[in-house]
């Protein structure tokens, strides 16, 4: 027993004798532990308990600017979202769709909450639950993009978080709160606002269970984390520390409720795939195995291969690939994106509202110069795109190669267009620069 132990507390060092450490309880070491750490762990062990109650009295309580907000918020038609979406985002027709119905409803949700029931309201009582989105789809498939536009059609603060970078409280890594910090900051600390923002947390495909079976020692990235995403996903008062970092004693807390708050998770979810197969290609063969000649068992395997290719994920996938059941349950709106297809990149660099060819259009014309792309050009970025399987994203770093060396000459005397063909995309050429419009007008 040191004499140090007598008279502060084990844990944060308050001091007993001057009295900050406030009530104390010794353990058989004669460590001690100070009221104030004691409501920590209190608070860490029976958060869930503790803050649930406290989101039960916080739910349908929106009152004050919160209320004011909602009630001001304009909530469009899913068919105006899905048109809103459109500008931006090329094809993934299935996920703009049900994206815009389950953001819809979820405005509207919360606007039903502080609306007067008619009297003779036949629903009354009638509880809408909220239904946080789960986007399935590879990388630079729009997934980021898609939440983004909502946010900000919607006007709601919005942020991105990484689930990578979370761990379950108390281990090395961000805690979980912090996510809910980001949003509270990119709505300028009002809390109000932040309440009814949209938080978007990608990579959750990675905070999957490791393996199927429970395993003795604790998962703390991957099972943990999905615990402790389960409490604000469904609904808590998170405390917040107002500059992020660990949580501690003499700390004072944002109060945040989550109840409000929309999640939209996202991730490339790889090898489902083969887990939704597995399950489809299993109950095929139980078809086949019961035909004898050879040509019904062909057409077996043909009905396996379509079936299989058609087949969607079911939630006992996703148990399956790792994420826990009542994490699953919390995500009710399932989207799966496809992969983009080389019609779709030649679309997105030119289409949407900031298409990437606009934005060095744009660029080009502060040097008076008009960019031209040829058909075969966009064709040829999108095939090269096509291959790098990294979906619009590889749009980006091909152009920014491709255009680096026409920058780096502008401005130029005289020089007032620029043609790119698949020749000079390829590389087997040099872009052109020409003095056109100069030298006819001269
Ligand atoms: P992820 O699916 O990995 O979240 P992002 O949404 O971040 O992909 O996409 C990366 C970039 O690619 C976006 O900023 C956007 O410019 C472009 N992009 C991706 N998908 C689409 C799409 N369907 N339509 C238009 N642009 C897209």
């Amino acid at each position: 027993m040191s004499q140090k132990h007598k008279h502060v507390c084990s844990f944060c060092g308050r001091d007993v004798e001057n009295g900050s450490a406030g009530k104390v309880i010794a353990g058989i070491d004669d460590s001690l532990i100070c009221e104030h750490c004691v409501e920590v762990c209190s608070e860490m062990l029976s958060g869930g308990k503790k803050n649930k109650k406290a989101a039960a009295a916080a739910a349908g309580d929106i009152s004050g600017k919160a209320a004011e907000l909602i009630r001001n918020l304009k909530v469009p038609a899913p068919a105006e979202i899905k048109a809103e979406l459109d500008k931006y985002v090329i094809g993934q027709e299935d996920a703009k769709k049900v994206l815009a119905v389950a953001v819809h409803n979820h405005y509207r949700r919360l606007q039903s909450k502080i609306e007067k029931p008619a009297e003779n309201d036949e629903f009354a009582g009638v509880e809408l639950e909220k239904s946080n989105v789960l986007l399935m789809g590879p990388t630079g498939s729009g997934k980021t993009l898609l939440a983004r536009t909502l946010a900000k059609m919607l006007d709601v603060p919005f942020c991105i978080c990484d689930a990578t970078t979370l761990t379950e409280a108390g281990y090395v890594g961000e805690d979980v709160e912090n996510i809910i910090l980001r949003l509270v900051q990119n709505a300028d600390y009002d809390i109000a606002k932040a309440q009814i923002g949209i938080i978007y947390v990608d990579e959750i495909d990675k905070i999957a269970r490791k393996t199927e079976n429970v395993s003795i020692t604790r998962d703390v990235s991957g099972e943990g984390v999905q615990q402790a995403l389960l409490k604000i996903l469904e609904g808590t008062v998170a405390n917040i520390p107002p500059k992020g970092g660990r949580k501690h004693p003499e700390q004072e807390y944002l109060h945040v409720d989550t109840s409000n708050i929309l999640f939209i998770a996202g991730g490339a979810f790889v090898g489902l795939e083969k887990i939704v197969q597995r399950r489809v290609g299993k109950q095929v063969l139980g078809f086949k195995n019961l035909t004898e000649d050879g040509r019904a068992e062909t057409m077996a395997l043909e009905a396996e291969a379509a079936a299989a290719a058609a087949a969607k994920p079911e939630p006992e996938d996703l148990v399956r690939f790792g994420l826990i059941p009542e994490f699953i349950g919390r995500m009710p709106v399932v989207v799966d994106l496809g992969k983009l297809s080389a019609d779709d990149l030649k679309r997105i660099l030119a289409e949407p509202k900031n298409a990437l060819i606009k934005q060095y259009q744009k660029l080009l014309s502060m040097n008076n110069v008009a960019l031209e792309f040829t058909d075969d050009a966009i064709a040829e970025l999108a095939a090269m795109a096509e291959k790098k399987g990294t979906g619009a994203r590889g749009l980006r770093s091909l152009m920014e190669t491709l255009m680096l060396d026409v920058m780096y000459q502008l401005p130029a005397p005289g020089v007032d267009k620029c043609v790119i063909n698949g020749a000079a995309v390829r590389g087997e050429s040099k872009v052109k620069l020409t003095k056109c419009r100069s030298t006819r007008r001269k």
